[in-house]
């Protein structure tokens, strides 16, 4: 199964992908936990990437599917997998997509977490204060939401308008709720 987890930030993308990627026994690649851990790291690229995360600005296209193309050539040509939070902008699902067709694995189908706005300033900031999330200060989240509705949202439309299957699911509610919803709805 592959599959791609969407939603704007705070929408419970991390949670649930991790619950899925366990149940089905596949890797979850997540865009932002590898551009931290470049950014622990110091490396060169990590240290591009801070400034626009810290922005609440997504990283450049290029930079960010090259570390896509590069987990990905770690896994075997059939083997599932679920992206958390990428692709982010068109260029980047064009990207994917290229990628996917040379591998001969086309994603099945994209989950899109929604979740209304307050709920999801509410979120963030809790998270902001527990885990010291830079970019999870109030300036920053309105930032994210912005770029979302602007860069991201369009790239689930355009899924759906590839043929890709769409799977909206409420994401208020409790994790197991929603993960449970999840299954059913994916027949897992
Ligand atoms: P959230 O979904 O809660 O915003 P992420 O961990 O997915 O958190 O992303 C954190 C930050 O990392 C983003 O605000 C952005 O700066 C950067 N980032 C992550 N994924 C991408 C991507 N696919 N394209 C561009 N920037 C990204």
């Amino acid at each position: 199964m592959r599959l791609l987890i969407m939603g704007p930030p705070g929408a419970g993308k991390g949670t649930q992908g991790e619950l899925l990627a366990e149940h089905l026994g596949v890797r979850r690649l997540s865009t932002g936990e590898m551009l931290r851990d470049a950014r622990a790291e110091r490396t060169e690229l990590g240290r591009e990437a801070q400034r626009f995360m810290d922005a609440g600005e997504l990283v450049p296209d290029a930079v960010v599917l090259g570390l896509v193309a590069q987990a990905m050539n770690g896994s075997g040509p059939t083997a599932g997998f679920i992206l958390d939070g990428f692709p982010r902008t068109i260029p980047q699902a064009e990207g994917l997509s290229d990628l996917l067709a040379r591998r001969g694995t086309p994603i099945d189908a994209v989950v899109l977490l929604k979740v209304p706005e307050e709920e999801l300033v509410r979120r963030l900031t809790g998270r902001g204060a527990e885990e010291g999330r830079t970019d999870d200060d109030p300036a920053t989240i309105g930032r994210r939401i912005q770029v979302y509705y602007a860069e991201t949202e369009p790239v689930v439309r355009w899924y759906g308008e590839t043929g890709v299957r769409v799977i909206e699911e409420t994401g208020t509610g409790s994790i197991e709720e929603i993960q449970a919803s999840l299954r059913e709805r994916l027949s897992l």
